[in-house]
């Protein structure tokens, strides 16, 4: 699976079981897809939210 965009917007903790939104510092449990990331980004941050959900579209279609 090709690196996500997402991952522009959020940082892992080195367990990679948590996620830290850059934007916000907001912390997300990540449990392998990063759904409620892309959620947070849509919700919390439109402008980052639309052009990743765009990505993450085009890259699993
Ligand atoms: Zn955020």
């Amino acid at each position: 699976m090709p690196p996500s965009r997402v991952w522009n917007y959020f940082t892992r903790s080195s367990d990679k079981s948590k996620a830290t939104c850059n934007l916000c510092k907001q912390e997300f449990v990540y449990k392998s897809t990063t759904s409620n990331l892309q959620n947070h980004l849509d919700g919390q941050h439109p402008s980052a939210g639309k052009r990743v959900s765009f990505i993450i579209i085009f890259l699993t279609d």
